[in-house]
């Protein structure tokens, strides 16, 4: 599943190609967009700008509609030149939108729908500006009260709660409860305030400091994005726990853990010594 970095990029280069020009061509085999479309041509209408929040994609048109999409496993937007080769099968074609210059492809895009600013805002799926850690609104300290009000659940759990707080997945939550020193499944009441504070805003500055580089690729994939938290560039020692049960902590020596965590059974990594449990609680299970 991808991440909030991974989507703000996407957004972020869909919003290269396509803000500020008017749509020359629309192709979707959703019938729910077609008939859009058929009603309030998007062709001529221009993309006013694109936002990524949590894990879903918004393309605003000047005529008022909102293109929504979520990835989830398997999608993809690429872009490109009019007239370049496609780098998947035409079968798996979802959505095109095309520009006299390039052409948006969503590729086994799960989930799209067309929006006014009213439904978007009544969509309770959909996270708000504020909530996401990349989005310019975020604010932090709702999402604090937010977080605090679940105060029985494991924090590595409640951080990829959307709607609590938008843009950690499953990678991003084992580091930034790493860095934080906390350790994942210790339940929200037992942290303090300045812990909690601490975990949103490394949350943001981890995902932030993972969009700052942008090759200026056209093409974008959800695979094979080299992610990191750590200092160090090169891929085998980019990330302090995910993904390295077994092999020795960074800091400390000590055996990293894994562990599957939650009603969703989320795969976690931790550190013991790094990240202990507060005085007299266990991890539970
Ligand atoms: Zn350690």
């Amino acid at each position: 599943m991808p991440e909030g970095d991974t989507i703000f990029r996407t957004a972020r280069a869909l919003s290269r190609a396509l803000a500020g020009r008017p749509i020359t061509g629309f192709r979707s085999n959703y019938p729910l967009l077609t008939r859009f479309h058929d009603d309030t041509p998007l062709t001529g209408q221009q993309v006013d700008r694109v936002e990524s929040r949590g894990k879903w994609v918004l393309i605003y048109f000047s005529g008022g509609g909102i293109l929504v999409t979520h990835m989830l496993m398997n999608g993809s937007w690429h872009i490109y030149r009019i007239g370049e080769l496609w780098q998947q099968p035409g079968r798996n074609m979802r959505i095109v939108l095309e520009n006299t210059a390039c052409q948006a492809v969503g590729f086994r895009v799960p989930v799209a729908q067309m929006h006014s600013a009213q439904s978007l805002a009544r969509d309770g799926r959909i996270p708000q500006p504020t909530t996401d850690v990349l989005n310019a609104e975020f604010d932090a300290a709702a999402t604090a009260q937010r977080l605090l009000a679940c105060a029985r659940e494991e924090i590595g759990d409640v951080l990829l709660h959307q709607e609590v707080l938008a843009g950690v997945g499953n990678v991003f939550k084992s580091e930034v409860c790493f860095v934080t020193g906390v350790n994942p499944f210790c339940k929200v009441a037992d942290l303090s305030a300045e812990q909690i504070a601490t975990l949103i805003a490394t949350s943001k500055k981890l995902i932030a400091s993972n969009v700052l580089e942008d090759s200026g690729d056209m093409i974008v994939t959800y695979r094979g994005q080299h992610r990191r938290t750590t200092h160090q560039s090169s891929p085998g020692e980019s990330l302090w726990v995910y993904s390295r049960n077994g092999e020795p902590c960074r800091r400390c020596g000590d055996c990293i853990r894994r562990r599957l965590q939650g009603p969703d059974a989320r795969v976690t990594f931790w550190c013991q010594q790094c990240q202990p449990m507060p005085d007299g609680h266990d991890i539970d299970g």
